[in-house]
């Protein structure tokens, strides 16, 4: 890295304005860097975020190679990915979670995100055929490869948002040059100096350094970081062809083919991962709540339509995929028909047609489009109650129905059946496109409340699951994992309640080690707290199934015995007592013999309530002290 870059990252770092992984995903992320960590410590952390949970196992589901592997669990995924493509998994799946969104007019975080999940899909498919690197870590290195621009966007998100107004429809090399003189540096400069920062191979780091102006590389041809090179810079161009307009197409088509025939990839292969890119990747938008989006198939997504040639104004083009609209037009007359598809091809838009109602009513219920354009009169069924019929099934849909100068006295009627818009008569090009344009932009408004209502509940389930964690937390001593104190008097008021109301019996003991203080002082605390631990297991190994084990305090235990009498309780008792005298508790300063003394109670006349069973307990408790240690005293 050189000097300028570091600068600029370190300077961000301490600011604290990168974007970073957070949360859990940063410990997850984190604890797979350090050396001999074991598989279950990983597993354990991303278990305590349930939501991470989730998409790591249906992100490694998607990304597997192995169909036939089983795939349920945490642990399954870092089998099946191992923990290296876990960590970068996580990585991935936290920087899309926290950052599709940010406070940049200018900047499209979903497509952004879309092509790069696109660029990250098509490098794992062309890596898993050329067999030049782990599939499921080219899909990472695609997937960031250009992690710089979000960066800047996000550390200056109104500067960079002027900056990328002023450079539209700029080549790159323009748009880093204005970024080198406004922010020190570029987005290519900044990606790769990020990708070092998190410890990505180096390899990665030369290839998001070359893969947009390849003609710049000084990687020789035909080695093999050269064919990694080809390899990231076709899965770019597949992204773009996915996403971009039918105008710039065409350009993009020819390039597309040449560079796939250098890796040994004819065009008839190209489409097949082409298609297998846009089905993994309608996988990855759903997992990742991203919205749907309608993506013709690949082959169709290169043809060149004749109506390129129609001269669409900049603002018509639909070049951001999620305006992309599925457009279903219903008419009759061709010569509108036909027309109307030109410009809603040309401006970019997925467009199916229909001649008649019933047509309609089927395309509907197929493709579920985002626009519907209806004639006034269409054969078997008169628009207005086409769209009525609409409007009752697809609450969504945004309804422009095309009106003549004679049908203008009828428009209330259209807009009571609940269309949203209308056009005259012969289409003026210039309005259609205008009326496109607000089409699209309720469409993105009502995905984008689809999608926060999404996210609201999912926030809230996520929400459900970590309070009943905290309160899990808050009843669990941390150092023994037994109930606490807290934990042990709920559970005896509980435990008296029964008793009381049954008329049965209920027993209650208090543990304590005899001559802790002197461990402690001794070996130390560590090996004090170990001991602890070593005495509660074996508490745990020796009690009944029905008894309840609880960390009293310090070094003290209760154990509850419910149904319990106190011939049986002491019995019990003298077995804890018994099974802890004759084992070693084994540290590394050596070996110790650790005894304790046991005060049992049986509930009677003479207690009335919990505190006074708790109360005769210890008492007897240290009365066994004072007989000696080591013993029970009843
Ligand atoms: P006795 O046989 O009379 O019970 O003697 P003792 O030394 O066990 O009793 P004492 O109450 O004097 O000492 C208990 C010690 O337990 C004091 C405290 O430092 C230690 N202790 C309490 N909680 C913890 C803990 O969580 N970790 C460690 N390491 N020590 C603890
Ligand atoms: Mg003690
Ligand atoms: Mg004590």
């Amino acid at each position: 890295m050189n000097a300028p870059e570091s600068t600029l990252i370190t300077r961000l770092k301490i600011a604290d304005r990168l974007p970073t992984p957070k949360g859990v995903a940063l410990e997850v992320i984190n604890l797979s860097q350090q050396e001999n960590v074991s598989t279950q410590d990983i597993v354990r952390l991303i278990g305590t975020d349930p939501a991470l949970s989730a998409r790591v196992i249906q992100a490694a589901y998607a990304l597997r190679s192995n169909s036939s592997m089983p795939l349920a669990t945490i642990t399954d995924a870092v089998t099946v990915l191992g923990v290296r493509a876990l960590r970068q998994l996580v990585l991935s799946i936290a920087m899309i979670s926290n950052y599709r969104k940010g406070p940049c007019r200018q900047f499209n975080y979903l497509n952004f995100w879309a092509h790069s999940l696109l660029t990250g899909i098509a490098a794992k498919h062309l890596a898993a055929r050329a067999r030049l690197y782990a599939a499921e870590e080219f899909f990472v290195l695609g997937l960031l490869a250009n992690i710089g621009q979000l960066a800047m966007v996000t550390v200056y998100p109104e500067a960079y948002g002027e900056l990328l107004e002023r450079a539209k429809e700029m080549p790159l090399e323009a748009l880093r040059n204005l970024e080198r003189c406004q922010f020190g540096c570029d987005q290519v400069e900044l990606s790769v100096a990020m990708l070092a920062d998190m410890h990505f191979p180096e390899i990665f780091q030369a290839l998001a350094q070359d893969f947009r102006q390849p003609a710049c590389s000084t990687m020789v041809e035909g080695t093999r970081d050269w064919r990694l090179l080809q390899l990231l810079q076709v899965a770019s161009m597949v992204a773009e062809a996915c996403l971009s307009t039918t105008v710039a197409r065409d350009a993009l088509v020819n390039k597309l083919k040449l560079h796939a025939g250098r890796i040994d990839i004819g065009f008839e292969q190209l489409v097949e991962i082409g298609d297998a890119c846009i089905r993994d990747w309608l996988d990855w938008l759903a997992l990742l709540n991203m919205g749907k989006v309608h993506v013709p198939p690949f082959a169709e997504l290169l043809k060149q339509p004749e109506a390129q040639l129609l001269e669409v104004p900049q603002w018509a083009r639909g070049s951001l995929s999620m305006q992309r609209l599925c457009v279903l037009v219903v008419e009759d007359d061709r010569v509108t028909l036909e027309c109307l598809q030109a410009m809603l091809i040309a401006a970019g838009h997925e467009v199916l047609a229909a001649r008649d109602n019933l047509e309609a009513m089927q395309v509907v219920a197929q493709k579920q489009p985002q626009l519907v354009i209806t004639g006034w009169k269409i054969p078997k069924l008169e628009g207005i109650a086409l769209c009525s019929e609409l409007r009752r099934s697809l609450r969504e849909v945004y309804l422009l129905i095309l009106a003549t100068q004679e049908n203008v006295d009828r428009l209330n009627e259209v807009f009571e059946a609940g269309v949203d818009d209308y056009l005259l008569k012969p289409v003026s090009q210039n309005l259609f496109f205008a009326r496109l344009r607000a089409a699209g932009r309720v469409v993105r408004l009502q995905q984008e409340l689809a999608f926060d209502r999404e996210q609201l509940l999912r926030f809230s389930t996520d929400l459900a699951a970590s309070n009943e964690r905290l309160q899990e937390l808050a009843l669990t001593d941390m150092l023994t994992e037994l109930p606490n104190r807290r934990c042990a008097m709920e559970r005896l008021e509980q435990e008296w309640a029964l008793a009381v109301r049954g008329s049965r019996t209920l027993s209650c003991m208090m543990v304590d080690i005899d001559h802790f203080k002197p461990i402690n002082d001794k070996f130390g605390h560590q090996v004090g707290d170990e001991a602890l631990k070593y005495v509660a297991k074996l508490l745990r190994q020796s009690a009944r199934g029905q008894d309840v084990l609880c960390r009293y305090g310090g070094e003290e235990f209760v154990v509850i015995c419910p149904d319990t009498g106190i011939k049986a309780a002491c019995q019990c008792a003298e077995r804890l007592r018994g099974n802890i005298a004759a084992e070693l508790f084994k540290h590394q300063g050596g070996e110790l013999r650790l005894t304790i003394s046991i005060g049992v109670v049986e509930k009677n006349e003479a207690t009335t309530c919990v505190e006074d069973l708790l109360a005769f307990a210890d008492e007897r408790m240290y009365a066994a002290k004072r007989a000696g240690r080591n013993r029970i005293a009843c």
